[in-house]
């Protein structure tokens, strides 16, 4: 970045660690170091502020601490619903997702699918959304698992993860969902949510990166997926992390407290910025459903340039944000999701998502209305897709 201001907007890739949270993990570092499985009493003062922790996690998700084990992200988190559940019941041979999972779900099924097992993925519509039609009809006798998740990392969309748990318990299959972009943006209540399992990443709510969580409902069959010790009563092995443990605790205690209050907060400054920016740039098109969103997302296609070039000038003047799109072999492909909601191409590629966070400020949101116009009329005037007829159809638009 070459500008001296910074305005990051790029919370779904990850969040800055709260000042209270890396407080909290201090002492962590320093005077309690011991280990929580020692017998002496420097083991059980560590030992205690996890079993705190825990019970933080718990009361964000209305959940026994007894249902919440610790890992090392959200990618763990995932691997180990999907695989442990596979483990423990090896007659069933067959997993339901959906095509706009995350990598950490989409790949380890995928991977499994070149095991032997048979993956259904069900599609999306044009908005990104899921036909439960589908989804109930791909759950048979012989499926061990559906996973699908809260919210899309690309997009914010939602999915109605109460009713689609309903449907998987009245099919007797166990759901698991990748909550890791929902938790702490939006509520979740697993004493009304029929979920089996659930993921949380901690650097996604202003812990640090490598911690998360696997929410393991009560009596869920499920195979340890990490084995060694008798960690996490015997569901995780591995010495905790304990500083970073501690540090979720507290982002989730945060959460509790914010979750209202700010996501009201952050959803105004999201719908000014979105707003904005479609009202100030033509050609520009919302990706997702706008009605039904985490209040911190929006995923803009702005036609006729590239997602990469916008993001090279918007982080030459300080703003980080971030598109859908993955380097594969030389081409630029749009990503999945866009793909998957068959988004046009001429717009997929000019994809753009800004993510909001508590630390968003109205100025952020007015300097980003300021710069992007620019960016984009610059853009435009240089790229090879915006041709005569282009230029005419927008001259017409305004
Ligand atoms: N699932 C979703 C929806 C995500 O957005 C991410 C990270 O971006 C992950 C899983 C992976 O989490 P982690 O980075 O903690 O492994």
């Amino acid at each position: 970045m070459t500008s001296s201001r910074i305005v990051y907007l790029d919370n779904n890739a990850t969040t800055a660690v709260a000042p209270e949270v890396f407080e909290a993990m201090l002492p962590f570092f320093k005077e309690l170091y011991g280990n929580p499985s020692s017998m002496h009493t420097f083991g059980g003062q560590v030992a205690h502020h996890i079993d705190q922790a825990r019970q933080s996690v718990a009361a964000l998700l209305n959940a026994h601490p007894d249902e919440i084990i610790f890992t090392s992200c959200g990618t763990e988190s995932d691997n180990q619903a999907i695989r442990g559940v596979l483990e423990a019941y090896p007659d069933k041979r067959h997993i339901v997702t959906t095509k706009v999972e995350h990598p950490a779900v989409l790949n380890t099924c995928r991977f499994l699918a070149r095991k032997g097992y048979r993956i259904t993925e069900i599609p999306v519509d044009k908005k990104g959304n899921l036909s439960l039609e589908a989804l109930s009809q791909a759950l048979t006798p012989d499926t061990a698992i559906l996973s699908v998740m809260a919210a899309n990392n690309e997009t914010g969309n939602l999915f109605p993860i109460d009713e689609i748990g309903k449907i998987a318990k009245e099919k007797g299959v166990i759901f698991h969902s990748d909550a890791v972009q929902a938790a702490g943006k939006i509520p979740l209540d697993t004493k009304k949510i029929p979920v089996d399992l659930l993921a949380l990443s901690g650097h996604k709510l202003h812990a640090p990166k490598g911690i998360g969580v696997l929410y393991i409902r009560r009596g869920t069959r499920i195979f340890p997926f990490m084995l060694g010790g008798h960690q996490e009563r015997n569901r995780r092995a591995g010495t905790e992390n304990v500083p970073y443990v501690v540090g979720l605790g507290k982002a989730c205690e945060q959460a509790i407290l914010g979750i209202s209050e700010e996501n009201t907060r952050v959803r105004e400054l999201r719908d000014r910025l979105e707003k904005g920016l479609c009202e100030r740039i033509s050609s520009s098109y919302i990706n997702g459903n706008p009605l039904w969103r985490l209040p911190n997302t929006t995923n803009i296609g702005f036609e006729f340039i590239e997602g990469e070039a916008i993001l090279l000038h918007l982080s030459s003047a300080g703003i980080a944000a971030s598109s859908g799109s993955a380097c594969t072999s030389g081409s630029l492909e749009p990503s999945h999701v866009l793909m998957a909601m068959e988004v046009p191409f001429s717009y997929a590629h000019g994809s753009v998502r800004f993510s909001l966070s508590k630390y968003t400020t109205e100025e952020d949101i007015r300097y980003v209305l300021e710069v992007m116009p620019g960016i984009v009329q610059k853009l435009r005037e240089m790229s090879p897709f915006f041709t005569k007829e282009a230029r005419q159809m927008e001259q017409a638009r305004k």
